[in-house]
């Protein structure tokens, strides 16, 4: 209520600023009024006693003067009365019996000046007086030639002076009086129009300080407060419809926060504001409903993992992390995204997921033994459960303790996009698993001649644009059929699962080996010259020549053949290149078996593919 007193103060004082100069102004004008008229009065006995004076003179009856006088001298409010003789008087008749002289310098004055002089007397508390002295001036001119009978006197001269003191008390006692009256009046008409004004602006006042107070507490994210009543009616109207207003905010961001909270597994920490935590929470939906949106529409499980990378180092800033698959039936643990490096042998067992744990490197010095301390960096690694035999791990790496903190905050946020991301991870994934069947021998686990046809393209393109080149080595095992007549075909099978598991275990990781069909394998040399090529082609040659392919308590070994090429040093062109790899193929056949031979020119016969070379 603190405007209601300031208004109420503020107005009080205005009123009595304007009273006061009101109650100055009568003051004033009574005043003058006052003295205006007790100097009319005087100068009217004035007049009267110098007439009469003069009739006494005239009537020889001067001497009786004093009795007149004194019976003027009783009239209301006159005081004292008294004559002074100018000097050509009291040189002409003496000062007379009363000693009409001057009786103060103000008689002096009017004697000497012939002007008349009032002197006022003012008292608040005390008598007050008016007084004054009128000269009598001697002329021959008037009705009665006063120079007739004072002989002494000239023209113009002073004769006397008459002085009558007469009390204003009356007129001050009215004055007081209506003062009095009017301040009384003033104060009841303050007092009144404060009231008055106080019972019609109060519900206004009210209005206002409970806006003040509900607008405050709204600004700082409380919209529970209302104004509620302010007993008038205007201002009730305003407040029910401020109050109704707040009333449907309120109810409907807890109802938006309720609904599109279901939607988010992990709710941010609630800030004091509900407007800004439900646009916020907003906000949030809207990028996980893009991202989960577009992750619908990537073809591969590649690209999703791909986005899901963007959205960790776009939206929350991180720089250095890892994805891990866990196969959980086939224990097999594989990094399939690098956002800057590996710093992990999560291939050899991963904690996160063997724990299904999180592991913060905070928790424990050494806290993941696969980890590499060495950078003395620090990590979080935490372990999502896709599906029932896939576990898709985070490992997050961070430079220094405050980014880690940082990184722990911000862990539900990558929650809610790893849960959105989880069912097209799982269909993904499954379709890359049948898209890798079909793209895999079941005999041997390796690529088929399916694969080849498909990664040709790639192939084909990164050696246009680089410098890369590609050995193709083509292997034929001598004589299978054979093995298949002498052993029977089971024996067979078991000699392509060995000449298959020689060709990976010669073969660098960069490389690709294809079964082509039946017992013939491609392998593809990443990045190879011709004597890498038929070092590797004879590497394998002599390792599977040393193998030994077991039949009931026995065994026996077999020999290979190889024919090798390079793309596209031979040829730009793929299919010919490997046509190229099989012409020596069959050279080696052709000149003993058991050998290497890598292509040259003069394997094309006449007529066939000269052209093309
Ligand atoms: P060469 O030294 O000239 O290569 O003689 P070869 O007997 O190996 O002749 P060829 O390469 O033509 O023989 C291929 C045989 O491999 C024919 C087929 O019966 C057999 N074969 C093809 N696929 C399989 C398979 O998956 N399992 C088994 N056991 N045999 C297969
Ligand atoms: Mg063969
Ligand atoms: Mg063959």
């Amino acid at each position: 209520m603190k405007s209601k007193r300031k208004i109420s103060i503020s107005l009080f004082l205005i009123m009595s600023i304007m009273f006061i100069i009101l109650i100055v102004n009568i003051l004033m004008n009574f005043r003058d009024y006052g003295l205006k008229s007790v100097e009319n009065k005087a100068k009217a006995i004035a007049q009267t006693v110098k007439h009469s004076l003069t009739s006494h003179m005239v009537n020889g009856v001067i001497d009786n003067r004093e009795l007149f006088l004194n019976q003027i001298a009783k009239l209301d409010n006159i005081d004292k009365i008294w004559l002074s003789r100018g000097s050509s008087i009291i040189e002409q008749f003496g000062k007379g019996h009363n000693n009409e002289i001057a009786r103060d310098e103000v008689d002096k004055e009017v004697l000497r000046s012939g002007v008349e002089r009032a002197v006022v007397e003012e008292r608040i508390f005390g008598k007050s007086s008016y007084r004054i002295t009128i000269p009598y001036i001697g002329t021959a001119d008037g009705t009665i030639d006063c120079l007739s009978c004072h002989s002494t006197a000239k023209e113009g001269d002073t004769l006397g002076a008459i002085t009558i003191a007469m009390s204003v008390d009356d007129i001050k006692e009215v004055g007081m009086t209506t003062v009095f009256n009017t301040i009384i009046i003033a104060l009841v008409l303050i007092i009144f129009i404060l009231i008055f004004v106080n019972k019609l602006i109060s519900p206004f006042l009210t209005l206002f300080e409970a806006i003040n107070r509900v607008m405050q507490k709204a600004q700082k994210g409380d919209y529970s407060d209302r104004i509620g009543s302010t007993k008038g009616k205007e201002s009730d109207a305003v407040a029910s419809w401020i109050d109704g207003l707040l009333e449907k905010l309120q109810s409907t961001l807890e109802d938006i926060e309720q609904k599109i909270n279901v939607f988010l597994v992990h709710q941010k920490q609630k800030k004091l504001d509900p407007l800004i935590d439900v646009k916020s929470t907003v906000n949030r939906l809207a990028d996980i409903y893009r991202f989960r949106k577009t992750i619908e529409h990537d073809e591969h499980i590649k690209e999703v993992y791909n986005r899901l990378a963007y959205v960790l180092r776009v939206k929350f800033g991180l720089t250095d992390f890892n994805f891990i698959e866990a196969d959980t039936t086939h224990k097999d643990v594989n990094i399939v995204y690098i956002e800057k490096e590996i710093h992990c042998q999560a291939q050899e067992g991963c904690r996160a997921d063997r724990t299904n744990t999180i592991v913060d490197s905070c928790q424990f010095k050494d806290m993941c033994d696969k980890f590499n301390h060495d950078t003395g960096k620090f990590y979080i690694c935490i372990p999502y459960s896709i599906s029932n035999d896939l576990d898709f791990i985070v490992s997050i790496v961070a430079d220094s303790e405050d980014e880690h903190n940082r990184i722990r905050n911000i862990l539900p946020s990558i929650q809610d996009y790893i849960d959105t991301a989880k069912p097209e991870i799982v269909s993904k994934k499954l379709m890359y698993i049948l898209e890798r069947t079909a793209r895999t021998d079941p005999l041997t686990g390796l690529f088929n001649r399916k694969y080849l046809e498909e990664s040709v393209k790639t192939m084909v393109s990164q050696v246009k644009r680089t410098s890369i080149t590609y050995g193709i080595l083509m292997v034929d095992i001598d004589f299978f059929k054979m093995i298949n007549d002498t052993y029977g075909h089971d024996v067979g099978d078991e000699a392509i699962k060995i000449i298959s598991q020689t060709l990976v275990e010669n073969s660098r990781e960069s490389d690709v080996v294809i079964r082509f069909g039946g017992e013939e394998f491609i392998v593809l040399l990443y990045n190879c010259d011709e004597s890498y090529l038929f070092e590797v082609s004879e590497k394998i040659r002599i390792a599977f020549s040393k193998k030994e392919i077991p039949v009931g308590s026995t065994s026996f070994s077999k020999t290979i053949s190889i024919g090798a090429s390079i793309f596209p040093t031979h040829t730009d062109n793929f299919w010919q290149c490997l046509k190229f790899a099989d012409l020596a193929l069959y050279e080696a056949k052709d000149t003993g078996r058991n050998k290497s031979v890598v292509f040259s020119k003069d394997l094309i016969k006449d007529g066939e593919l000269k052209d093309e070379y």
